[in-house]
């Protein structure tokens, strides 16, 4: 019998160094870093997410690196030989978070694998790690685990029970773009169901503590639009009462099917959660979106402004009298600085940018062209040089 102690553990965490750089751990996309994905020390595995009260250090790791599946743009996927595989127990993985918790290096577990056997089968390790660190440990910190694909209805509802966060990865928007980008994944009876089944399972319990889902795209490899992702991000948010869509740009991997493809620009994926946050937090509705008839979104400006260039330019709206929700549509200017400007406009008038300069507004030069200060279009600062 194979007997591990705690160092041995975390040696082995160290050769599976930054594996989950293509992942998502938290509330906000994971800070950019090269696309490594195997190195060689313990802090490769922490990743600090951000959070309301400041930076959080998460383990990020996998139960085991070795696949059966073949999703082309993957370092994991089977048959890639340059990838180091490792493998845990539940117990083994369980007291290397347990040791790193208790010397303060993370406060957090994202757990990932790749299929080993199934996923019913590999979706039970990371549930039993899981079990593990709540139950024997008492851990009550942040556990984000990742749910294989296909898995069983009450395997998932465990998950949610031990998680405060689960992650369905869609992958692509279609069952056209996901056959291409990882063929042996399917789209709705593997992935889109795992979505459904747990807004289910937070509906029909609703006493329980229940973690959130989140799902991720890997944009641009496949031909996929802005418009397909948008679409897709709108009815997970609606139907599956999705908290969060993450837009991966895609990197090519070295020895993988899409090595040779292009990566895709970063501008393109920070256009995408700013269309996505519209969706899902300004009230948007899919079709106020500004496509091109490409079906993707302009990148040199923002959408909001690509919407206000088309729709206000012309009517622009006055500060003073506009509804919050026309307030919204005004860029430049966030749910924070609509409070502000109601807030102001309530005790005196704003005729003037200084005016909304003093209230804490500061892209002024961005909002001048699509507002109105005490029903005038509002003078704009010379520039001196
Ligand atoms: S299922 Fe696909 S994405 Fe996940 S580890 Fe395996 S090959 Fe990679």
């Amino acid at each position: 019998m194979e007997i591990k102690t705690a160092s041995d553990t975390l040696t082995q965490l160290t050769k599976m160094g930054d594996v989950t750089l293509f992942e998502p751990a938290g509330d906000r996309p994971d800070k950019e870093t090269s696309r490594r994905y195997q190195s060689y020390s313990i802090e490769d595995c922490i990743t600090n997410l951000s959070t309301p009260k400041g930076p959080k250090p998460v383990l990020k790791s996998m139960m085991t690196t070795a696949c059966e599946r073949n999703c082309n743009y993957c370092p994991f996927r089977a048959g890639h030989s340059k990838t180091k595989r490792v493998t845990f127990t539940p117990d083994n993985m369980a007291t290397a978070f347990d040791t790193l918790q208790a010397k303060g290096k993370v406060d957090g577990l994202f757990l990932s694998s790749g299929i080993i056997k199934g996923s019913v089968t590999t979706q039970d390790k990371i549930i039993d790690t899981a079990d593990i660190i709540r139950n024997k440990q008492s851990y009550k910190g942040y556990i984000h685990l990742k749910i294989m694909p296909g898995i069983e209805y009450d395997q998932l509802h465990r998950a949610m029970q031990l998680a405060d966060r689960i992650s369905v990865n869609l992958e692509g928007p279609t069952t056209e773009r996901l056959s291409k980008l990882a063929p042996k994944k399917v789209f709705v009876d593997e992935l889109v169901t795992m979505l459904k089944w747990a807004h289910q399972i937070r509906t029909d319990n609703p006493h329980e503590k229940l973690a959130s889902s989140v799902t991720q795209f890997v944009v641009g490899a496949v031909g996929d639009t802005d418009l397909e992702l948008m679409s897709m991000s709108d009815s997970l948010y609606h139907q599956a009462s999705l908290s969060r869509v993450y837009y991966s740009a895609f990197g090519p991997v070295r020895g993988t099917p899409f090595e040779n493809l292009p990566a895709t620009e970063q501008i393109r994926q920070n256009r995408l959660y700013q269309s996505s946050f519209l969706l899902r937090d300004y009230g948007w509705d899919l079709e106020e979106l500004p496509f091109q008839q490409s079906g993707n979104l302009r990148t040199d400006v923002d959408p909001k402004q690509a919407w206000a260039d088309i729709h206000l330019k012309h009517a622009p709206i006055d500060l003073m009298t506009a509804e919050r929700e026309q307030l919204l549509r005004v860029p430049g200017i966030g749910t924070k600085g609509v409070d502000t400007i109601i807030r102001a406009r309530r005790s005196g008038t704003l005729s003037d940018l200084s005016h909304l300069k003093q209230i804490g507004i500061r892209n002024t030069t961005k909002l001048a062209d699509y507002v109105l200060l005490g029903g005038k279009r509002p003078l704009r600062q010379l520039a001196l040089f």
